[in-house]
């Protein structure tokens, strides 16, 4: 398959049918701003020195300073990131917040580290990005194995190395270092706010409707937990080791409660047990998760899950992208000809990066909101995107992800022609 990232701007070929666009706006969407690539030198517990390689990319500014998350992963590429980082500067114009999108990763198992090790990689990190970060120009967040107790440190080390606190320059920070109530849980808020836009806007019932969700991460968890307070039967989930799948629905507080049990005592982070520990459920494999016959099919792990090779048998009705690029372009098409409706990603997980924006005002204003006002402004914002895409979607007889795109492109177009384009200075 080709690369993540040419995957990913293969879509803009789609929205560019239905938009006219300046030369200048279609050649700086295709081009990153900045990529850094740096070693991050880190001493291990037993004393020898490991080099892990790291990135941080940022894809456009026009809108504003960039924001993006950072991955711990063993398979993060300048590839992936800056796929993502694509991905970041269309979702922060759909959600019409002042950014533009960046993204940054090291390649690590986090596993493997012990909680020393990884401080002393996030704050070598830092270090190697320090000069092209900052409240005013970019702003990471955490993503995939990274969390709050990760921003906490590495937003210490760039107080350290600039010498005054600068809360703003990171998002998703812990409550009592300046974090925002309620960013842990608002990616998975925002995600259920669009799918009960769906729902009520298509006549369906939460009560009647099951929901199979790959990945049990931060995203995955506070998603599966509100959609089955909010009614929905979440009947399987499944983690990076294996799936578990019960018909009368499972309780997803309770499988987190397992999980925490077994947690790994050699880095307090990350947890050593597994939802397929659960014995009193169907224990499933990750692949057959994904064909489960359900009606909403949520993918919140990685990008690639759905590709040509499965998305024939994928039984879902409707998928929602809670994770950055889950279903490749190849698949959108075909689970279009099928009749699949995807809740795209850039709409659908927008609720974490909305309230990083929330987290960032409060930093610069120096006062701090409570959890019922974060939550309130969330879904207010989540609600009006979702219904402007649905409208859209509707009038232009696009997929909700052009719509989604079209609306992110058009207001990404409107700032670049602003700043004065080639045609606009032949007319003068
Ligand atoms: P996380 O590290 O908290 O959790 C990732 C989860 O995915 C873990 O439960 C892991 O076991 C699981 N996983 C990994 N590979 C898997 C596989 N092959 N099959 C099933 N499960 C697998 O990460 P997160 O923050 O929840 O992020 C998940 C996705 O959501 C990512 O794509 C991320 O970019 C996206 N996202 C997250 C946020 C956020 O605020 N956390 C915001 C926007 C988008």
């Amino acid at each position: 398959m080709d690369s993540i990232f040419a995957d990913a701007q293969k879509r803009l070929v789609e929205v560019f049918r239905h938009i006219d666009l300046t030369d200048d706006v279609r050649e700086k969407l295709k081009h990153p701003k900045l990529s850094l690539c740096v070693s991050i030198p880190v001493r291990m517990d037993n004393g020898h020195l490991r080099v892990f390689t790291g990135y941080r990319v940022q894809f456009d500014d026009t809108r504003g300073p960039t924001k993006g998350g950072i991955r711990y992963h063993p398979d993060v590429s300048l590839d992936e990131v800056t796929s993502l980082s694509f991905w970041m500067t269309i979702k922060c114009a759909v959600m019409n917040l002042p950014f533009g999108g960046a993204k940054g990763g090291v390649s690590v198992n986090p596993k493997d580290l012990s909680r020393l090790e990884l401080e002393r990689l996030s704050r070598s990190y830092i270090r190697a990005i320090a000069d092209i970060i900052g409240p005013q120009r970019d702003i990471p967040a955490p993503d995939v194995y990274t969390n709050a107790t990760v921003m906490g440190w590495m937003a210490d080390e760039y107080y350290q190395i600039k010498r005054q606190q600068l809360p703003g320059v990171i998002t998703g920070k812990p409550i009592h270092l300046n974090g925002s109530l309620g960013r842990d849980s608002a990616t998975g808020r925002g995600a259920l706010h669009v799918l009960q836009q769906w729902v009520e806007r298509h006549d369906l019932h939460a009560e009647k409707m099951t929901l199979a969700v790959q990945g049990f991460g931060n995203a995955g968890y506070h998603f599966s937990r509100l959609a089955h307070e909010a009614g929905f039967k979440v009947v399987a989930i499944s983690d990076s080791r294996g799936a578990i799948f019960s018909e009368e629905g499972l309780d997803p507080q309770k499988v987190m409660d397992h999980k925490e049990q077994k947690k790994d005592l050699r880095t307090m982070l990350y947890c050593d047990g597994s939802v397929c520990d659960l014995q009193r459920y169907k224990k499933l494999s990750g692949r057959e998760l994904l064909e489960l016959d359900v009606d909403v099919l949520v993918l919140a792990a990685l990008e690639n899950q759905v590709d040509k090779d499965n998305a024939g048998n994928i039984k879902a009705r409707q998928l929602l992208e809670i994770a950055n690029g889950p279903v490749t372009s190849e698949a959108d098409v075909l689970l279009a000809k099928r009749g699949i409706t995807v809740l795209p990603d850039v709409l659908v997980n927008a609720g974490g990066v909305t309230v990083s924006y929330f987290e960032w005002v409060q930093n610069r204003a120096g006062f701090y909101w409570d959890e019922n006002k974060v939550n309130s402004r969330l879904k207010e914002t989540m609600v009006r995107e979702a219904r402007t895409i649905f409208d859209l979607a509707e009038e232009k007889h696009i997929s909700l992800r052009t719509a989604a795109y079209l609306q992110g492109v058009k207001r990404i177009a409107g700032a670049i022609t602003q700043q004065g384009t080639h045609e606009y200075f032949q007319n003068t």
